[in-house]
């Protein structure tokens, strides 16, 4: 074991994966959760971890990285996706499109499988511990640090049957989408929205009317939650001495919001800079940054359709069958989709500017949150 402790600031997927890693390699790591429990953001939200940006199954990728995969993982391969006119089409697809898990402190969650694993490993960890400074060697990896889309709705018990079901209409989820998952008896409803963040509560009441309507849903013990998401392309990742990683860096599936996947790689490779001593803004560009590049492309194709060509999209999904590799396609860099790029890039522009540097410890004169603006 090297005896430089490596600290660690944030407990989520991001920062325990760094951990997992880290600790795997031999060294002393120590991870600071500003919160009392693992995935305190989230409680007993319902995700899906995505299966369709690679051609391996996102647990064998897991596994490949030396991570737990002993959480509850539902395989999704059929569900419904609902027009603005409440038109309904199957999406089906041979391999899972994604598999549903559960963020949180509770028993098989995501969330609790990487903390076991980690702590299993000899890893520290300091809940109630935010870290202002980072000393000595160490990763970033607090999540998000503004919102350019927010997910609003409800936690709640349910005795519908496992699924999933989206609605693509922009009076519910402006410019983005709202959905319902259900699995073993518990529910999550959303309105994902990119822009209207000021009627988010309207947003929310006509979800909840739509999902009543038209697949019957069925709430109780509803608990109102929602969260931000932060989608940034960095121009370097590596804040000071420190890698950054997951949501913290901007690290996320520009269109639809999917992070998690890029917060465990992201964590995984930020480990392995410090370990082999290379260059992590070299790392993140070769392994996903040409997948970040086709997200933002994807939501400023998205964000151009409207209800209208939601609805047409739909269609075109449905005649082609299996909607796994219908994502494949939309995921895949290639040439002719780079061309659209600085096109992306003016149309979609996260909210987050670089007026404050992000650091932790944060002794900037240039930024906002530095001395000179204080
Ligand atoms: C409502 C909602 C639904 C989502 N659905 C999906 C989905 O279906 N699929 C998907 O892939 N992604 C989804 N995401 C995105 C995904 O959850 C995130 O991208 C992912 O959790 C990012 O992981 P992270 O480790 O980077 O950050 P986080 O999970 O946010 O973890 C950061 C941790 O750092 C801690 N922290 C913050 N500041 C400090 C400090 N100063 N000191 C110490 N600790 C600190 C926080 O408490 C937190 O525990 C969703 C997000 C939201 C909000």
């Amino acid at each position: 074991m090297s005896a430089e402790v490596i600290r660690i600031a944030g407990a989520g997927p991001a920062g325990l994966a760094t951990a997992i890693t880290l600790a795997r390699a031999g060294r002393r790591v120590q991870v600071h959760e500003a919160h009392p429990t693992v995935g305190y953001r989230f409680q007993r939200d319902l995700q899906g971890l995505e299966n369709w940006t690679t051609e391996e199954d996102v647990l064998d990728t897991l596994r490949r990285l030396g991570m737990a995969t002993d959480f509850t993982a539902l395989p999704c391969r059929k569900g419904t996706v609902f027009d603005a006119w409440g038109r309904a089409y199957i999406v089906r697809s041979h391999a899972p499109l994604f598999y549903m898990v559960e963020r949180g402190p509770g028993p098989g969650s995501l969330d609790s499988a990487l903390l076991a694993h980690a702590q299993g490993l000899g890893v520290e960890v300091r809940f109630d511990s935010r870290l202002d400074q980072v000393d000595g060697p160490g990763v970033l990896a607090l999540g998000p640090r503004t919102a350019d889309a927010i997910a609003v709705g409800y936690h709640f018990d349910t005795s519908m049957r496992d699924g999933f079901w989206v609605i693509c209409d922009d009076a519910l989820a402006p410019k983005g989408y709202a959905y319902l998952l259900v699995m073993n008896g518990r529910g999550t409803l959303k309105s994902c929205m990119f822009t209207g963040f000021k009627q988010e509560h309207i947003h929310v009441q006509r979800t909840l009317k739509a999902f009543e309507r038209r697949v019957g849903l069925k709430m109780e013990n509803a608990q109102p939650h929602g969260g931000v998401g932060n989608f940034r392309i960095p121009a370097s990742a590596v804040s000071g001495f420190h890698p950054v990683a997951g949501e913290q860096a901007g690290f996320q599936d520009t269109l639809w919001g999917f992070g998690m996947r890029f917060a465990i790689v992201s964590g995984v490779l930020a480990a392995r800079s410090l370990i082999e001593g290379i260059d992590y803004d070299a790392l993140w560009r070769r392994e996903f940054e040409p997948w970040l590049h086709v997200s933002l492309i994807n939501r400023a194709l998205y964000e151009s359709l409207g209800n209208t060509g939601y609805g047409w999209a739909l269609r075109r999904q449905a005649q082609v069958g299996d909607v796994r590799r219908v994502f494949r396609w939309l995921y895949r860099p290639a040439w002719y989709k780079r061309p659209l790029l600085p096109w992306a890039r003016a149309h979609y522009r996260s909210r987050r500017h670089d007026a404050s540097c992000d650091h932790v410890d944060c002794t900037c004169v240039w930024c906002r949150c530095g001395s000179e603006y204080a």
